[in-house]
């Protein structure tokens, strides 16, 4: 048995009620072969092994009370993969699809993600099942409270610092952040994605959206196009998809459609950003009242059709793990999708990520694509530490350049490895290789 196969069959074992992790680990390893296989020193070192296995994982439990005045307890997660390159670093999820699962898969492909920023930074994620859909603003804030009194004691701005993820926004990250500095008595950079008036950086918000268009500009460029004229169809309807569709309407393109977890919407003639921001980002409401004010756009529930089910030539799967399944990739290329960028974190299921890259679509995967919030992050650490405040034209063009780098060294990487265009595999090794030379420069720890 190779050595990438006895890790792949020791996970599988070892952490078999863990799907997401499992996945998320295999489509890495499985690019690794081609220089695990090369080099004993890998497995000599069990480079492997500690490179699936989180250097450490907090559970823990989260009462609040809320506004009827009964006690609630959620579970909080915080797993800190890897800091062979920096303190950790990735967001807090609030959903009631958390589990140690979900967090350890993208914990694990934060660590990769932060080592192709070329920032500092190691892997971690954490966050909590509790939803903060339908709670009201004070129930939101006992809960982010409570969270934070625990995590406080496993963080700090050279050992861990969170950001934000899905159903974690500014509002979660002030309420967190408040009570962070009330425990320590220290004003410090310990979370990402604070407001501006408090440590945060300009365009840390829109950073994940527009850093996954620059991505797949800095292609465009490279293939003699650009994103005028072109059709979009994005999922989702939270932060990587609102400022997505803001930056490619803004070079051109036309998007058509975006989505929430009950359903999509479809306006051929172009979305209106402004309605679905009043909707989603003000509202916090469902995305299906947006076909109640255009009359010429079509809301399709969840149990009735797919938001890839339209043609366009540019998707942007920005919601959720596995939600860009093998009929939707085939759907989507017979279509007429020539590039796919994954805003959010593993959208697509190994098997249509396959598919994509048998058919020649240039397929961008989130941990290069969706790298930009992190590196924003990364900036926003920067400022904090020497106290200073970016302009958002500076934070911009920073971010600009990270990723237009992160597509360069992928498309190395692949070319290197004899898989020109499959960027899959270059932002695999890329990051790795990173990773791994600083986990063995650093003995066996
Ligand atoms: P938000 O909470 O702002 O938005 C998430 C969106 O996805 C909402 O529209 C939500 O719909 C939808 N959604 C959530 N779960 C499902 C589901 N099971 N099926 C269909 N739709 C769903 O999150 P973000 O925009 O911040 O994050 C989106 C993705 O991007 C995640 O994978 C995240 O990990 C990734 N990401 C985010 C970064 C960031 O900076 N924010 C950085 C890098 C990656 P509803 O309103 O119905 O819940």
């Amino acid at each position: 048995m190779s050595y990438i196969d006895n890790i792949i069959a020791i996970i599988e074992k070892k952490d078999a009620g863990q799907p997401e992790f499992i996945q998320a680990a295999k489509e890495v390893l499985e690019s690794l072969r081609i220089i695990v296989d090369q080099d004993s020193i890998y497995e000599k070192s069990g480079l492997l092994e500690r490179l699936v296995e989180p250097e450490r994982a907090i559970i823990f439990r989260v009462p609040w009370v809320d506004d009827a005045g009964k006690v609630q307890v959620n579970r909080g997660f915080r797993v800190q993969y890897n800091s062979a390159i920096g303190p950790y670093k990735g967001g807090l999820r609030f959903h009631p699809s958390v589990n140690i699962s979900i967090i350890k898969f993208l914990g694990f492909e934060q660590t990769f993600k932060n080592s192709l920023t070329g920032l500092p930074m190691g892997g971690g994620k954490g966050g909590s099942d509790f939803d903060p859909k339908g709670k009201s603003d004070n129930e939101v804030m006992r809960f982010c409270q409570s969270f934070m009194t625990e995590l406080y004691r496993h963080i700090g701005p050279d050992t861990d610092v969170p950001a934000g993820d899905i159903g974690v926004g500014g509002r979660e990250i002030g309420f967190m952040y408040g009570q962070y500095k009330k425990i320590v008595n220290r004003f410090e950079g310990v979370l990402t994605g604070k407001g501006i008036g408090w440590g945060g950086s300009l365009a840390r918000t829109e950073a994940t959206g527009y850093g996954l268009i620059y991505i797949v500009e800095e292609y465009l460029k490279k293939i003699g196009d650009g994103f005028k004229g072109k059709t979009v169809a994005i999922s989702g309807g939270g932060n990587v998809a609102i400022f997505a569709a803001q930056k490619v309407m803004s070079l051109g393109a036309t998007v058509v459609s975006m989505s929430d977890s009950n359903g999509s919407i479809y306006h051929k003639a172009g979305l209106n950003l402004d309605t679905m921001k009043d909707i989603k980002i003000i509202n916090r409401d469902r995305i299906s009242k947006y076909a109640d004010i255009h009359k010429d756009a079509v809301y399709t529930d969840v149990s009735k059709g797919r938001v890839w089910d339209i043609p366009c030539d540019i998707a942007l799967p920005c919601a959720t793990q596995n939600e860009l399944l093998i009929d939707d990739a085939k759907k989507l290329v017979s279509n007429g999708c020539k590039i796919v960028g994954e805003g959010a974190n593993m959208p697509t299921a190994m098997d249509a990520t396959e598919y994509f890259l048998s058919k020649g679509v240039a397929f961008f995967p989130g941990k290069a694509a969706n790298a930009g919030g992190v590196a924003t992050s990364g900036l926003e650490m920067s400022q904090n530490s020497a106290r200073l405040s970016w302009s958002f034209e500076e934070v911009d063009a920073k971010l600009n350049k990270i990723m237009a780098n992160i597509f360069h060294s992928i498309d190395s990487a692949a070319k290197e490895y004899g898989k020109p265009g499959n960027f899959v595999l270059g932002a695999n090794i890329a990051g790795f290789k990173k990773v791994a030379k600083a986990m063995m420069d650093q003995g066996v720890v």
